[in-house]
């Protein structure tokens, strides 16, 4: 059976011209980039090149990106750098619906040092309102931290305009941007931002590899200590071979990406305007008319994401459900929750996540697997609006 693969929010494929690229560094180009023989010293010239492919998709300087091991490091390193920068200010700003990256440092700052943080709420849409977020800036505000485009709804957020809201205050601006590089432009040449995390393995790069770009003379203090890599900013022998496929993933992105959200984007509409057709009861959830090119998320109402994954999964179709198993009963995404979708459609959410490999024989199995198996397990649903069939044959 063929695997037709629509979560790519969750993980990419790795990107065959990006694996080429990455392959002579585990088993040839194998040297220490630190190193002071030659043979390391290569490694170390292949390791600038990916840093300005980098450089190149966010338009920045080279030495503003520090390579991590993945999005959640740099989103941690983020918060983290800012505190320690700010000492005296002791308050943050961030979202209702963001990664638990982000959300779960806030927490534990609140918890454990004291921290007041202010959690902006959204919309329905899952959109957030500006004068909110301008009140809730203060004196003492040490970051902000706001995604640049949601992991479950695709949103796309404000972010260049409440960067410069933050600068305004005198306030760091940080964006989690893992779900937008490589999906959408990104041009930090004349932008208020002052970090921006990404993360390999959601552009086609392997997992295991990241980076936070930290725009030059803000002050900042590495979360790893104990090494000078990354020009002292982060400690640890450097996961040369992914670097080299994050450059590589980043410039084909580059390259790309104008030409390629097109493509994606149609066959994400058709997917969605078809499921949204033909299968009754169904709503969307986010902001229709911003967000990234490849995601749409789908409430079926009265059925249970999970239980439609799994027949989803038997049909070769993955995806992921907005619901997460929590203390042994599936609690509706935190997303979802935030933006106030009606529980009979919180449970029944799912993320598609498309890609540059999917095609549009993928879309059309999809559309027509999708009615029938929805229809079936309506039949067995308590909740259902579709039981004109009985779900077991009644006994004569
Ligand atoms: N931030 C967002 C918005 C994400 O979607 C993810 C991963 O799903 C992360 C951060 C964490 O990235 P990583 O898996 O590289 O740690």
């Amino acid at each position: 059976m063929k695997t037709i693969y629509m979560d790519n929010n969750a993980t990419t494929q790795v990107d065959p011209v990006v694996f080429e690229a990455s392959k002579p560094f585990f088993t040839q180009l194998y040297g220490n980039p630190s190193s002071s023989h030659r043979f390391g010293g290569q490694v170390g010239v292949a390791l600038k090149k990916a840093r300005e492919h980098v450089a190149t998709l966010l338009n920045c300087t080279a030495n503003e990106i520090i390579f991590t091991s993945c999005g959640s490091e740099s989103d941690n390193t983020a918060i983290y750098s800012a505190i320690k920068a700010f000492p005296q200010k002791r308050h943050i700003v961030t979202t209702r619906v963001e990664h638990p990256a982000i959300l779960s440092r806030c927490n534990s700052l609140k918890k454990e040092k004291n921290y007041e943080v202010t959690y902006l709420e959204t919309d329905w849409h899952g959109r957030l309102d500006l004068d909110e977020y301008r009140n809730a800036l203060r004196n003492d505000t040490a970051i902000v931290s706001i995604m640049w485009a949601n992991n479950e709804t695709g949103n796309i957020y404000p972010v260049e305009e409440m960067a410069r809201i933050a600068k305004e205050n005198g306030t760091l601006f940080h964006t989690d941007a893992v779900q937008a590089v490589g999906k959408v432009a990104i041009d930090l040449h004349d932008s208020a931002i002052d970090m921006l995390s990404l993360s390999g393995h959601k552009l086609h790069a392997p997992k295991g590899v990241g980076a936070l770009f930290v725009r030059n003379a803000l002050p900042f203090s590495p979360f790893l200590t104990g090494g000078q890599q990354e020009g002292g900013r982060r400690a640890g022998t450097e996961n040369t071979s992914g670097i080299v496929a994050l450059g590589k993933a980043c410039q084909l992105a580059a390259d790309h990406l104008e030409a390629e959200s097109v493509v994606v984007q149609a066959l994400r509409d058709k997917l969605e305007n078809g499921l949204l057709s033909t299968i009754p009861d169904t709503i969307l959830n986010g902001d229709k008319d911003n967000r990234l090119p490849n995601t749409s998320n789908i409430s079926f109402g009265s059925v249970e994401g999970e239980t439609i994954l799994l027949m989803m999964d038997q049909a070769g179709i993955c995806a992921s459900s907005g619901s997460a198993c929590a203390s042994g009963s599936l609690e509706p995404s935190h997303v979802l929750r935030a933006m106030g979708v009606p529980l009979t459609f919180a449970h029944g959410s799912i993320r598609f996540s498309l890609s540059r490999f999917n095609t549009e024989e993928e879309v059309d199995f999809v559309l027509e697997t999708m009615p029938p198996l929805t229809k079936r397990l309506r039949k067995l649903s308590p909740l259902s609006v579709e039981k004109d069939i009985p779900a077991t044959p009644t006994p004569s």
